[in-house]
């Protein structure tokens, strides 16, 4: 038997009544990082669960004295300091004469899979967005028709030179532009082709300009940088733009004070396997666009979240789905979006596009 549970790939240990270790396996040793020696001897409490708490060492004891199984999951501290999650399994053993006079515990390290099931979730959720956001557009699109529909109505009925005839017209734009943005929605949420075309990121930064400078406001330095001889990338144009928009109005909203904002793009290529891996990228020729702010920048919690459809720190003004919308789009796109961030110190994103294919490439892409 002593051969079967020093072969096991689960972690076992024994404890006696007071919970001390008096057996361990060489799959603990290997899993907790404790070796037989500086288990044995020692509180089982201080190795297993130690980030759970006394609270829940108090039930298990509980359960194993009633004569009773405990199974659970358990967040754990490694010996190097490292947290890993286990499934565990606690049993009394039982004497000759029915008392508990050991337990033996069972657990098997399973961080991997709760990462897997977490991200399994993110995703459905993403896609129960998608339902939702298909749904309302259905209706936005609706409304929009009536409002552009009686806004022309409106406009017929006024002179050449009345006033109002020019802002009806701003009316009937913004509308305009409200259905296209509402298509595009459409089209992100139910993953549909979208018609990418061969573009220029340079173009379609310097194209932005004036829209950008008066988005920020006067406060905040708007500084471009981009290459004339850029690779070319295969994107839909207006996604790009909605990519560059939501990241600039994030920049502004972190600047309330003013400062800088730069917009910058590059060629860049990935030889080595592993910085190409670190983005969940193939090697190869990419396009860069970095946006840099000199803003609040962010702590490490909210830098975890900002992906997340509606997480946002902008209590009552903000949607949250800025940046959610932003890395749809570039994931649709074969690309990836990185960010770096520190509390009072202004926040980088970097987001990278892959070069369009040969053949794809149009003559004369300075424009
Ligand atoms: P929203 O702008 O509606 O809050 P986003 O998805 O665009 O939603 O952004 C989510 C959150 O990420 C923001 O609420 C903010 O906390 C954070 N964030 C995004 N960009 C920046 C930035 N440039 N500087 C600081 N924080 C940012
Ligand atoms: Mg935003």
């Amino acid at each position: 038997w002593a051969a079967v549970v020093k072969q096991m790939r689960e972690g076992v240990f024994i404890t006696d009544t007071d919970g001390s270790i008096v057996y361990v396996n060489p799959a603990f040793e290997k899993i907790t990082g404790y070796t037989e020696k500086e288990a044995v001897g020692r509180d089982a409490s201080k190795i297993i669960g130690a980030s759970d708490g006394e609270f829940i060492y108090n039930g298990i004891s509980g359960t194993i004295s009633r004569g009773e199984t405990w199974s659970g999951q358990l967040t754990n501290v490694h010996k190097k300091g490292s947290r890993y999650d286990a499934e565990v399994t606690c049993s009394p053993v039982t004497n000759s004469s029915g008392q508990t006079s050991y337990s033996v515990t069972v657990l098997r390290d399973n961080t991997y899979e709760l990462a897997l099931l977490n991200q399994l979730q993110q995703s459905q959720k993403m896609e129960s967005i998608g339902f939702l956001a298909s749904g309302i557009v259905h209706d936005f699109n609706n409304l929009l028709t009536i409002i552009i529909t009686n806004t022309e109505l409106i406009r017929l009925t006024l002179d050449e030179s009345h006033p109002a005839r020019e802002l009806t017209e701003t009316i009937i734009n913004v509308s305009d532009r409200a259905v296209s943005l509402m298509k595009q929605l459409l089209t992100f949420s139910r993953g549909q082709k979208n018609d990418p075309q061969l573009v220029n990121l340079h173009d379609v930064v310097r194209g932005m300009k004036t829209i950008l400078s008066l988005l920020i406001g006067r406060d905040i330095n708007l500084v471009i940088k981009t290459m004339i001889a850029l690779n070319e990338i295969r994107m839909n144009v207006t996604q790009l733009e909605q990519i560059i928009l939501n990241l600039a109005i994030n920049a502004r909203d972190a600047m309330p004070n003013g400062g800088q904002l730069a917009m910058e793009t590059s060629n860049v290529t990935f030889e080595s396997e592993h910085t190409a891996k670190n983005l969940g990228l193939p090697t190869g020729d990419y396009v860069l666009l970095r946006v840099k702010d000199s803003g609040v920048g962010m702590s490490p919690e909210t830098l975890s979240c900002i992906f997340e459809p509606f997480y946002t720190t902008k209590s009552g003004k903000g949607t949250g789905l800025g940046l959610s919308t932003v890395k749809g789009i570039i994931y649709q796109s074969a690309g990836a979006i990185v960010v770096h961030s520190k509390l009072g110190k202004g926040t980088t994103f970097n987001v990278y596009f892959p070069k369009a294919a040969k053949g794809q490439t149009r003559e004369n892409t300075t424009g």
